[in-house]
């Protein structure tokens, strides 16, 4: 028995799989980044760099540099998307920030 697949099938067929592949990408991103643990106030790192979750309630006192628009949902290693409410950070990897926290090492996100 000889089974006959036509050469339009086989292209057809990479075609719809191509496109799925993007769509699958973007649904395991947006996993990953729910499935990180959030980032402890109380991380040493995390105390050593000023986080706190809430930027509203950083002590601009102490914090000579913060500005009331620095956010982490707009610095430059926040790793979510615009619009995420949390995100991983590429000063904590492996866990995630709320996008209205903050700490010492904000710097301006391009575009934000
Ligand atoms: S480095 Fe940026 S995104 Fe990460 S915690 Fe600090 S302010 Fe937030």
């Amino acid at each position: 028995m000889q089974s006959k697949i036509s050469r339009r099938a086989i292209v057809k067929g990479g075609l719809i799989a191509g496109a799925f592949i993007p769509a699958i990408g973007l649904l395991a991103n947006a996993s990953v980044a729910a499935a990180l643990p959030p980032l402890d106030p109380k991380d040493p790192t995390a105390q050593a760099l000023g986080f706190i979750a809430d930027a509203s309630k950083v002590d601009a006192k102490a914090n000579a540099t913060f500005k009331p628009n620095q956010k982490c949902g707009t610095c430059a290693q926040f790793l979510g998307k615009a619009g995420d409410a949390v995100g991983g950070c590429n000063i904590f990897a492996g866990k995630s920030v709320p996008a209205g926290g903050w700490c010492k090492v904000w710097a301006q996100k391009p575009g934000a």
